[in-house]
């Protein structure tokens, strides 16, 4: 089953103001008869509205889950298509909204429309027909994960980032390397691919809550700001983005107000802003002071896949101290231990 969000694989420029905006799932099978191809039955489901995706609210993940799961039976593999610029957010949210999960839910998109003739939309939603369908000898899927193919790779959804805004490559997976490359032959890296356990029922949880901030540290940040971001009373949970290896500024106004955000009880995080490695708090004297004042390492977590396990998490239990917990463990392949 092929989910149309929206997205520039699926936009044309607007007759009147020439922006690019979405049109309707027919005109993109009319792009590719190379899908009639396929020995197998593709059906599809259109939302509405189709989106851009920088408009994508936590809502289109519930309802995403949600048509998946009554789907689930009837199909053998989901292919989302999806704008580009939050693939990575739906990916990684999708990744732990689903359990159980044995067959593929393959996000695909492109740079360039599908109607334009150097489109890179063809080739990523033919190769992602062809990876959603792919069964092993014993009858049971490929990758039954939540992944992204996108410019000949099939990477984790949760361990992406959008690295381009304008190159057909424009998805990395800094930290694990791809579940596939597609070349002549689609050749899968089976030592990688995560599979459920043997009866595990499949199922879906749709509880979010979003309360969550980002603060990202820079030289010459202010009091008022890690104030702000920490110690509002609308946040369960903050991701710090620290430099290097967990490192953050060291003075004493700054531990003070991590300290007290932990005597409030949130969750603090910290990722690092360098778009590979892992966090190590014990690392430098820049780091230690940082995990005494009560963060959590979100060891080689991509912003994306943190904010998204939080917002599941804290949706699903109501005790911080449980949500730090759980943080710290592996739960869908998104980090490395
Ligand atoms: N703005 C578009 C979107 O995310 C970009 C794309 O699809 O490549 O929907």
């Amino acid at each position: 089953m092929i989910i149309y969000t929206g997205g520039t694989i699926g936009m044309k420029a607007d007759a009147t103001d020439q922006t690019l905006k979405p049109f309707d799932f027919s005109q993109i099978l009319e792009e590719v008869p190379e899908l009639a191809k396929f020995a197998f039955k593709i059906d599809s489901y259109t939302f509405d509205p189709l989106i851009d995706s920088s408009d994508v609210e936590p809502g289109l993940w519930q309802k995403l889950a949600a048509v998946i799961r009554d789907h689930y039976d009837r199909y053998d593999g989901f292919l989302v298509l999806h704008g580009t610029d939050t693939m990575s957010y739906s990916a990684s949210a999708l990744s732990f909204m689903l359990d159980g999960l044995s067959k593929p839910v393959i996000f695909t998109g492109s740079q360039l429309p599908i109607g334009i003739p150097r489109t890179d939309g063809k080739e990523n939603l033919i190769s992602a027909v062809e990876i959603a369908s792919a069964r092993r000898s014993d009858g049971t899927a490929v990758v039954p994960e939540v992944c992204i193919y996108f410019g000949s790779k099939l990477l984790r959804g949760n361990r992406t980032t959008k690295i381009s805004a304008e190159q057909f490559d424009a998805f990395a997976s800094p930290n694990l390397p791809p579940l596939a490359e597609a070349g002549i032959n689609i050749r899968y890296n089976e030592a990688l691919i995560r599979r459920p356990e043997e009866g595990e029922p499949f199922r879906i949880d749709t509880r979010l809550d979003t309360r969550v901030s980002i603060l990202k540290i820079h030289p010459g940040i202010t009091p008022q700001v890690v104030k702000n971001i920490l110690l509002g009373s609308e946040t369960r949970a903050v991701i710090i983005e620290t430099y290097g290896s967990g490192n953050a500024p060291t003075a004493a106004w700054f531990l003070d107000i991590i300290r007290e955000a932990n005597r409030m009880g949130k969750v603090l995080v910290n990722v690092t802003q360098c778009p590979s490695g892992c966090v190590n708090m014990n690392l430098y004297a820049t780091g230690k002071p940082l995990l005494e004042a009560g963060t959590v390492s979100g060891y080689d977590s991509t912003t994306e896949s943190a904010l998204a396990k939080l917002f599941h998490l804290l949706g699903k239990y109501g005790d911080n101290g449980q949500v730090k917990a759980l943080f710290d463990l592996d739960l869908k392949g998104e980090i490395t231990k």
